[in-house]
């Protein structure tokens, strides 16, 4: 199968030419040929982000995985907003993470709320279906944070995410309500965001899939990989790799299928997703005792 020597995609997501002896997907090619510009993105993001003098600036999506809390980080120390910090609680983030939570923001300031709403009907129909829950789940997070800024009188949220919106970090939502991707026009790797980690006291939770706080994401790649034969995250992951925030070697190693182990499945049981319909074909990729070395 020809796969795309820059990024991780295949044949089977993208049209890989060969170009000069180098095999590139078409997602490659247009990136080369129109390649963001990442001055003019903390342009506006500088303009959208200003301290207003009153209670809070803007609503900050923290869901105490690794980008959201470097996000939290530059927001106050770089742009000198004062955010309030709103963690939606599915009822499947990791405890670590919750921690991470609490840690950072107190460590930072910044006022702290919890929305606890749980997701579970959605990540119930993912398993059933075979599909990725991320969509669904994000944009179920995301217009939770929406209506906090709106009830608050607040016009800015600020996520975590990396990767910006075609060529921008920001993008106009209902209510005329921006969202913002502050880490967008920073281009982080993945070291750079560890040293800040490492300095806010950040714990790295131990979990399947390219994730630092969901518990439901490992297992639901696991069954839809049983089905696909693929992991669903392969897209994002390339996109990382082209952007030059995650090395490629490490990305093949991510899009591979995640080994999980029966302690993370007895803990959802335990949240009440209950998996016994999938649990064979999830016990396929449970960690042997000999293979627990990462
Ligand atoms: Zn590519």
């Amino acid at each position: 199968m020809l796969r795309c020597s820059i990024c991780v995609l295949d044949e089977r997501f993208s049209k890989i030419e060969l170009i000069d002896g180098r095999y590139i997907c078409r997602e490659c090619l247009i990136f080369i040929k129109y390649p963001p510009d990442y001055d003019k993105m903390l342009r506006e993001v500088e303009e959208v982000l200003s301290r207003e003098g009153n209670n809070y600036d803007c609503i900050l999506g923290l869901s105490g995985g690794k980008d959201s809390c470097v996000a939290l980080k530059i927001l106050v120390e770089r742009f000198r907003v004062k955010p309030l910090a709103v963690t939606v609680d599915t009822g499947f983030i990791d405890e670590v993470a919750m921690d991470n939570c609490r840690e950072i923001t107190d460590r930072l300031g910044v006022d702290w709320k919890i929305v606890k709403e749980n997701f579970i009907d959605i990540y119930r129909e993912a398993f059933e279906r075979f599909k990725s829950p991320c969509r669904k789940c994000s944009r179920r997070i995301l217009s939770i944070l929406r209506l906090e800024a709106v009830k608050r009188g607040l016009n800015v949220i600020v996520s975590g995410h990396e990767l910006p919106f075609g060529h921008s970090a920001i993008r106009l939502m209902k209510g005329n309500v921006k969202l913002v991707r502050i880490l967008a026009p920073f281009k982080m790797r993945e070291s750079e965001k560890e040293k800040i980690l490492r300095e806010l006291g950040w714990i790295k939770p131990e979990l399947p899939g390219y994730t630092t706080n969901c518990l439901v994401i490992g297992p639901a790649i696991v069954n839809f990989y049983n089905m696909h034969g693929y992991n669903f995250e392969i897209e994002r992951i390339a996109a990382l790799v082209r952007h030059g925030l995650l090395e490629r070697k490490k990305a093949l190693k991510l899009i591979e299928k995640p080994k999980i182990d029966e302690k993370l499945i007895k803990e959802l049981e335990k949240r009440g997703l209950k998996l016994e319909k999938f649990i064979n074909d999830l016990r396929d990729s449970l960690l042997c005792d000999d293979d627990q070395d990462n």
